[in-house]
């Protein structure tokens, strides 16, 4: 009597389920069967009227053929649902190639990137072009044949991470300069841009920074030619009113070398905090090729001279756009970044 009261009960209910033609109808048959006070809960509440012999297997069945109900509402569900997306895709409604609602953020160009580019740029004028190298270099390509001899004083000026005895990570990127005149014949106008390496950490300081160097070698090369060039560049990255200083200085692979000061583009030379109240700010380092740096790459130093040139691309860029610490170079803060959108 039970069963056969169940079963119909069932037959009814799937009846209902399969009829729906939403999750929402198909939500509604269930509660009309088995929410709280559908027709299931109905015939458990009844089971009280029975005799307490009676009462656990009629617990059991209705329990089994709820459950039974249960499954197939769950599989009902699931294949409606499936339905209702596919139909939204395939409908007019979803355009999967329509941009989003909201704006997308757009990323920044790093300002080292920028302003390296934007050195080049001014140099390429002036006929030199780009080569570069790696950042594991020999102790001969970084020091022998740039004049700094073995156990000389002058290797201390970089602090140097080794690798091994006989390799370095680069702590100029002067090793380009070699490997161009070991391979190219002069004459020769190249600019060496990279990334080079040093122990040294501070507010002004990066254990890896970025250089860009340049050398020019031919015939009758003088300092002459380094002033006209430096002070080219200067005034087309700085701004045009800006003059250029050469202090007397030493380096191993330069004779004579120099330090170059520019007007502090800040203050424009009138004395701010960022010049020391000097009007004037180092950028660089030159000098004409010393000798026995283009005899060790194979040149004849009587028929070719060279000039090199050399500058900080982190100091470049803090005096151009006023940064004040170095680190922030390497922080990857994109708002940082986004301020020198447009800037070069
Ligand atoms: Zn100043």
């Amino acid at each position: 009597m039970l069963s056969e009261q169940l079963d119909q009960l069932v037959e009814d209910a799937l009846g209902s389920f399969k009829a729906a033609t939403n999750s929402k109808s198909l939500y509604d048959a269930k509660v009309k069967y088995l929410g709280k006070s559908g027709k299931f809960t109905e015939i458990l509440k009844g089971l009280g009227k029975l005799s307490k012999e009676e009462r656990p297997a009629a617990g059991k069945l209705v329990n089994e053929k709820k459950k039974e109900l249960e499954e197939a509402y769950s599989q009902i569900l699931s294949n409606l649902e499936t339905a209702e997306l596919n139909k939204k895709i395939e409908g007019d409604f979803f355009n999967f190639s329509f941009p989003g609602s909201s704006e997308a953020q757009i990323g920044s160009r790093h300002p080292i990137g920028l302003v390296i580019e934007e050195m080049i740029s001014i140099l390429s004028r002036l006929g030199f072009a780009v080569r570069t190298g790696p950042h594991i270099e020999s102790d001969e390509k970084n020091f022998s044949k740039l004049n700094f001899p073995k156990d000389h004083p002058a290797r201390d000026m970089q602090d140097t991470f080794y690798i091994g005895k006989d390799h370095v990570l680069r702590t100029h990127t002067s090793p380009i300069q070699i490997r161009t005149m070991e391979t190219e014949p002069p004459p020769l106008r190249i600019l060496a841009p990279g990334s080079v390496f040093r122990c040294d950490s501070d507010i002004s300081h990066s254990p890896n920074f970025y250089q860009v160097e340049g050398l020019y070698v031919d015939k009758k090369v003088s300092m002459a030619h380094l002033k006209g060039i430096i002070g080219f560049f200067v005034r087309e990255f700085f701004g045009e009113k800006t003059k250029t200083r050469f202090r007397p200085s030493y380096f191993p692979f330069t004779e004579p070398s120099a330090e170059v000061d520019c007007t502090c583009p800040i203050c424009k030379g009138k004395g701010c905090r960022t010049c020391s109240n000097s009007g004037w700010i180092e950028i660089g380092g030159c000098g004409l090729v010393h000798p026995n740096v283009l005899s060790s790459c194979g040149l004849d130093t009587d028929k070719w001279q060279g000039l090199a040139f050399g500058f900080g691309v982190e100091r470049m860029a803090m005096i151009k756009f006023g940064i004040s610490d170095i680190r922030l170079f390497n922080e990857n803060l994109v708002n940082f970044s986004n301020q020198f959108n447009g800037a070069l």
